[in-house]
């Protein structure tokens, strides 16, 4: 018998409400399924290339402050989810502010924000809860946001919303699962309960509560921000001592834990060479199952979903076709690049940088590469010890 049951395309074009639900938009043919062939990919591309529009352009009245610490220059997915939930609940007369902890080189309007305010003497890589804090708490003062909103990530954000919302003694709701313009949900009692409630001075959520995929873009506009140190101890006086960071080995770091790693999978041949360029750019070792099972790697570098599942900001993936079961372990991977003779590999489907050549070929290359660029540094920095500046202009 003839299947008579319509599909629903889920492709459908759709909206996002103000409550950061997705509502199909009635009405409105899908392309996917409207005609199909050259026209659907050609309506298709137009649709891809036009611009978003803008949230709002009314006179703002409220403002939604969202705090987040940039790594090298950018947000992470999880920021970018807690600024966009912001700037989903945000109605026509609020503007949304982003500040970001460190230097932030993005694109903030196409993320969400009106306003940036960036503080690129925080980075990371030092600690001073107590003046980040402060530089919070000044500009909360300065703007009387309705809502405050932060990641809840162990790497800095979530212990900076509990320690203003501790030190102002403000409303605060923290491991945020579910959220809309007026209420929050979080699970409790070791998940077996749901709890809600009015939406908070202090909003701390979860990774992937909110689809950081915007359908309109933010102002945007770069406010020039002086921190004062002295001025904005407000808060609290710092009582912690910095005493920076050591790096260690880049093998010392658990897989879970690293966040550059390269992989070996069953195209690298020459494991020595690979080993070599995993200590030159300190890069954490992982491979895939193949490569472990012939003995090249010990088992606790196997990766994927009878491995382990790491979370690297950059992930790169030598001679690795990206079966289904490798790909589970770097779902969470920022930057994903593969190099692989077959550029049909799965691999190249997830990955965001794709070189098709040699493994071997490519891993001597870069090896090559570092060698010269650190005999290139070596060479400067001797020139520029004193006395041997001149011997090196005369020579
Ligand atoms: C229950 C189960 C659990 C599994 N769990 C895991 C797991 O946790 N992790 C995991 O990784 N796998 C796992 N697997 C195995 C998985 O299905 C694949 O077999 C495995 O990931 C393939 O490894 P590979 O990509 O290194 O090797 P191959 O599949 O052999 O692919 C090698 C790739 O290297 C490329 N290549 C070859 N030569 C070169 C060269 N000279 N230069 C550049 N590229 C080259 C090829 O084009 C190919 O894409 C599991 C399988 C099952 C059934």
């Amino acid at each position: 018998m003839m299947n008579t049951l319509k599909r629903i395309n889920p492709r459908r074009p759709f909206t996002v409400t103000a409550q950061g639900l997705r509502r199909i938009t009635l009405g409105v043919v899908g392309i996917a399924g409207a005609d199909g062939g050259a026209l659907a990919d050609a309506r298709h591309a137009a649709h891809l290339e036009q611009p978003k529009p803008r949230r709002t352009t009314l006179t703002p009245h409220h403002v939604l402050l969202v705090a987040a610490h940039t790594d090298r220059g950018a947000l992470d997915e999880h920021a970018r989810q807690t600024l966009a939930a912001a700037a989903l609940i945000a109605d026509a007369h609020t503007e949304v502010v982003l500040l970001a902890f460190g230097e932030f080189t993005g694109d903030a309007a196409a993320l969400g924000a009106d306003k940036l305010i960036e503080l690129p003497i925080f980075d990371r890589r030092m600690y001073a809860p107590a003046d980040e804090l402060n530089a919070l708490a000044a500009c909360i003062a300065a703007y009387s946001p309705a809502h405050v909103f932060l990641p809840d990530n162990a790497t800095g954000d979530g212990d900076l919303g509990r320690r203003y919302a501790a030190a102002v003694d403000a409303s605060v709701a923290t491991h945020i699962v579910e959220i809309d313009a007026g209420h929050v949900s979080t699970y409790i009692r070791a998940n077996t309960a749901y709890a809600r409630r009015a939406l908070p001075e202090v909003v701390l959520l979860e990774p992937n509560a909110v689809d950081p995929k915007l359908p309109f873009v933010g102002a945007g506009e770069r406010v020039a921000w002086r921190v004062d140190r002295e001025a904005d101890s407000a808060v609290a006086q710092p009582a912690i001592r910095d005493l920076g960071i050591d790096e260690i080995d880049a093998a010392q770091v658990a897989l879970e834990e690293a966040d550059f790693i390269v992989s070996a999978g069953n195209g690298v041949s020459d494991v020595p060479a690979f080993e070599r360029l995993a200590t030159t750019l300190g890069a954490a070792i992982g491979a895939s199952r193949v490569a472990v099972d012939d003995g090249k790697f010990t088992r606790d570098k196997q990766i994927g979903a009878t491995g382990k599942t790491v979370e690297a900001s950059v992930y790169i993936a030598f001679g690795i076709s990206g079966a289904v079961q490798h790909l589970q372990g770097i779902k969470d991977c920022r930057h994903v690049i593969a190099v692989n003779l077959d550029a049909s590999a799965p691999i190249a489907k997830r990955a965001n940088l794709t070189v098709i050549a040699d493994a071997q070929e490519t891993i001597a290359a870069l090896n090559e590469a570092a060698a010269a660029a650190r005999g290139a540094r070596a060479t400067s920095a001797a020139l520029l010890q004193p006395g041997k500046l001149a011997e090196g202009v005369l020579a």
